[in-house]
């Protein structure tokens, strides 16, 4: 299985392999450049590539066998956008997973106490989702994830346990904070593309012609341009009898601890 512990196990043996043929016959640097070349390229792709669960394992997406999905949103709470996209589900009656950003969170506790009244779920997405946030130290991490918790607890009485990593970047300190505060990582299976398609209309073909049961699908509350997306593809999701389900029962996961 192609993982970080697994990687790093057949480079080390190759570099020692390489390093006692070198003893006998020489062989060239390109080629020790070679190795580290490509385990720093593997090292990266697991790093962006949540899904290869290569640090660490994520829930990307359910089973395929029921005709259901489910819709999760990314950077919110949003003052504007988040009220919104929730009076769209209440009217769709569809419930969605909100990875709240811990700083945000803070400053908007009446839409967190809604997104729960409302039967949505809460996970982490840090506190700060600073762009450098992969390279913070193992205390940062674990304090991002424990602030935003906090604050979570503080406005709706439940200690969180869903985490989304930001930018869905993953690396071997991510994955030891995870595991010792014993989150679920959430991954998708497909993304809305929100932030960077500029077309509403492509946008929403190009997830109708990628959807499949069992998807979790990746939005953003902090993108006003999915109070005109939402509604659409909800209506697509009813005239196609695509379910839309919650994260805990979708996969079987406990998402709080009371
Ligand atoms: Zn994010």
């Amino acid at each position: 299985m192609l993982n970080y512990r697994n990687t790093l196990i057949v480079f080390i043996t190759a570099l020692i392999l390489v390093a006692a043929t070198d003893y006998f016959i020489p062989v060239s640097l390109g080629f020790y450049i070679g190795i580290v070349l490509v385990l720093l390229l593997l090292l990266t792709w697991g790093s962006i590539s949540i899904r290869a669960g290569f640090y660490m394992k994520s829930a990307c997406c359910g089973k395929s066998s029921k005709n259901a999905i489910v819709l999760t949103f990314d950077d919110g709470p949003d003052g504007l956008v988040t009220p919104i996209l929730l009076d769209i589900l209440k009217e769709y009656n569809a419930k969605a997973t909100f990875f709240v950003i811990g700083s945000k969170a803070e400053k908007h506790p009446e839409i967190l106490k809604r997104i729960d009244n409302e039967g949505h779920i809460i996970g982490g997405h840090s506190y700060s989702h600073h762009f450098f946030f992969d390279l913070f130290s193992y205390r940062s991490m674990r304090q991002e994830l424990a602030h935003t918790s906090e604050i979570v607890y503080r406005t709706i009485g439940k200690r969180i346990k869903l985490f989304r990593p930001p930018y869905g970047v993953t690396n071997p300190v991510i994955a030891k904070v995870i595991r010792d505060q014993q989150y679920h990582s959430i991954g998708w299976s497909l993304k809305s593309k929100d932030t960077v398609m500029k077309n509403n209309d492509q946008l929403i073909s190009r997830l109708k012609q990628n959807l499949k049961a069992g998807d979790i699908i990746l939005f953003h509350d902090s993108k006003p341009r999915n109070i005109k997306i939402l509604g659409t593809f909800l209506k697509y999701l009813d005239e196609q009898h695509i379910a839309v389900e919650q994260i805990d029962n979708f996969l079987n996961i406990r998402v709080y601890d009371y």
